[in-house]
């Protein structure tokens, strides 16, 4: 059986990459399976452990560091999130396309280690309107949303590292970008 993708969905926080995904990882002549990540970030409201998150205390997550068990981790606004080695290899060798939705510096990780991931980045339409799409969550203080504008700004620098850009104006479009970009590539 063929190996499936790893494929990198990237780019900064509130960009719409959740809402993206949605919209096409029930496509099943994708294949894909989504990676779900570890962080130690509180739950927000309606997310579930083992659904959307693997939800674990500082000292889980630094134990599983020290035991080699990431694929890549990042500390991202004061909380630890991380890919799970094991999680991707079993979905990949079972055919699948694996999804990692994760942030830059993870992605710059497995980037490094996996050369052939298949990276796509994606960008807002504007910084003001990811400023808007981060605070319509209204699920942070003041300082933790200051904190990833800060950094939305500095990660939208590194957007040549990747194989792909795809602008966020119209979260349809851009599922039907992302999804077009996976066929061709399923088809090396
Ligand atoms: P949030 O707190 O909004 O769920 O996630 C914050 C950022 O961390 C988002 O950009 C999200 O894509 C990213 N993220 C989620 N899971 C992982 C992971 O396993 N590794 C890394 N490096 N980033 C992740």
């Amino acid at each position: 059986m063929k190996k499936g993708l790893l494929i990198i969905m990237s780019g900064p926080s509130g960009v719409g990459k959740g809402t993206i995904r949605d919209l096409f990882i029930d496509d099943e002549s994708l294949k894909l399976a989504f990676s779900i990540s570890m962080t130690t970030r509180k739950p927000r409201n309606g997310e579930i452990d083992g659904v959307h998150y693997y939800f674990a205390t500082k000292e889980q997550f630094e134990k599983n560091i020290a035991e080699n068990k990431f694929l890549e981790h990042a500390e991202f606004v004061g909380n630890y999130y991380g890919t799970l080695y094991d999680e991707v290899e079993r979905l990949r060798n079972s055919g699948k396309n694996v999804l990692l939705e994760i942030e830059i510096e993870g992605a710059k990780q497995v980037m490094e280690k996996c050369p052939d991931a298949l990276s796509i980045f994606i960008l807002p339409p504007s910084l003001e309107e990811l400023e808007r799409r981060i605070r319509s969550r209204q699920s942070e203080d003041e300082e933790t949303i200051n904190l990833r504008l800060l950094k939305a700004q500095k990660e939208m620098n590194l957007v040549l590292h990747y194989k792909y850009a795809v602008c966020n104006n119209h979260p349809k479009l851009a599922a039907d970008i992302v999804a077009l970009i996976i066929k061709r590539h399923m088809e090396e």
